[in-house]
Parts: structure tokens; C-alpha cells; sequence
């Protein structure tokens, strides 16, 4: 199977651009919010706007301007910083979408401290599109 824009999700190619140390790297599990992270199949509201699950695709933390997709969230909303800190902290890393999937790679600390923000940042999205469910 070739790795690129055709079998996967353009995001995804962009957490994974090169397969090979990905598939053979000796720690780290995907769990169930890495998934999430790495498909970008989760409670984004950009994901679940496009199955018009939210009416809009936009950020509620920060506005029209700033749609909630993947990278927002996990990269650049001020609201989950603390959760970046953290991971940050741990990896030494300024996480973007570029590099967090090869700091994930440089050790199994490295690894847990990002599957921690994921987990993080994505059960809180969960708790938000459940009380904007409530809500409406
Ligand atoms: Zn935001």
C-alpha cells in the first residue's frame, strides 16, 4: 500500500508523512483518542458539522474566525493549553502537527505525555458537544 494523499486522509498524511518509522517504532499503543488525533475522526465540531451533527463548523472558545478542526483543537485553541503545557513540558517539544507524531517516537514518556493530551483534549470536546446537545 502506498502512503499518500489517495489511501489516507490528507491530515493524517500529515501527522505520518513517512510510514516506515511509524510502523517500526517499538513502543507506544494507539489507544482510542490517538485514533481520534490521528484520523481526525473525533467531537470536532468541523468533523461533525460536515455529517451535520453541529450547525456550525466554528471554535465556540474563539469565535467565527477559527474553524474547530483537529489541528485547532489539539494544537492551537487557547482553551486546552494547559493540556499542551503538560505534554510540552514532558516532551521538550513545541507540539505542532509537523512534529508531534515524531516526538511520539522518541521515547515511550514521549509518547504517553501526547496520548495523555490527546485523551485529554478529546474527552473535553466530548463533555462540550454533549452539553451543546443538552442544550438545544
Ligand atoms: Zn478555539
Amino acid at each position: 500500500m502506498r502512503w499518500n494523499n489517495a489511501t489516507t486522509g490528507r491530515w493524517t498524511h500529515r501527522l505520518i508523512p513517512n510510514l516506515t518509522p511509524w510502523l517500526q517504532r517499538r513502543h507506544g499503543q494507539v489507544d482510542f483518542y490517538l485514533t481520534q488525533m490521528i484520523s481526525g475522526h473525533g467531537c470536532f465540531k468541523e468533523y461533525l458539522h460536515r455529517f451535520k451533527h453541529e450547525p456550525n463548523p466554528y471554535c465556540d472558545h474563539c469565535g467565527t474566525g477559527s474553524i474547530e478542526d483537529a489541528e485547532h483543537a489539539l494544537f492551537i485553541c487557547p482553551l486546552f493549553v494547559r493540556y499542551r503545557a503538560e505534554a510540552e513540558t514532558t516532551t521538550v517539544c513545541n507540539l505542532t502537527a509537523d512534529n508531534v507524531m515524531s516526538c511520539t517516537l522518541e521515547s515511550q514518556s514521549k509518547w504517553d505525555a501526547i496520548a495523555n493530551m490527546a485523551a485529554g483534549i478529546l474527552k473535553e470536546l466530548r463533555r462540550r458537544e454533549r452539553s451543546r446537545r443538552i442544550q438545544s
